[in-house]
């Protein structure tokens, strides 16, 4: 079933030039990109979109390494594009991530993981919202 994710290339990735090479994996592994944006997140910008993780304990560092750069914020498309982008990214720590994943190659540590993918339809809908409104949506 077609469908939509979101996904951002976080400010480290854009640091080290991964902005290309990650894109192209998206398009490779048939994730369509129906939308993108480049964009530097202010801190109520990334507090609003991590807001279900406000709990835990690396918050308000997550919060900051968010806010250290630009990002690239896109729309994925394509048959089961939550999970297979999942799957493309690898685990949450890049040690822990598979061989030939985005933060396999791409990843320092379980913070600087390189990028962000929806985990959820329900994430999926609220995420890609909170970016981009229906118009601006390709695909
Ligand atoms: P994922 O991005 O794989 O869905 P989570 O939703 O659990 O992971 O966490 C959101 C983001 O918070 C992660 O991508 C990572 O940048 C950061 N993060 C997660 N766990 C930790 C941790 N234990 N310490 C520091 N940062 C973390
Ligand atoms: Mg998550």
């Amino acid at each position: 079933m077609s469908e939509r994710t979101l996904a951002i290339i976080k400010p480290d990735a854009v640091k080290k030039h991964a902005i290309g090479d990650i894109i192209a994996r998206y398009e490779k592994a048939s994730l369509k990109p129906v939308a993108i944006r480049m964009m530097q997140f202010s801190k109520s910008t990334v507090e609003g979109f991590y807001a279900v993780h406000k709990a835990r304990p690396f918050f308000d560092s997550l919060c900051t390494f968010m806010v250290s750069g630009p990002v690239v914020v896109l729309v994925l498309q394509g048959d089961n594009a939550i999970k297979k982008n999942r799957e493309l990214m690898g685990a949450t720590d890049p040690a822990k991530a598979e061989a030939g994943t985005i933060r396999k190659a791409h990843g320092t540590n379980i913070e600087f993981n390189a990028v962000h993918g929806s985990d959820s339809p329900e994430a999926a809908t609220f995420e890609i919202s909170y970016f981009f409104p229906q118009m601006e949506l390709v695909g």
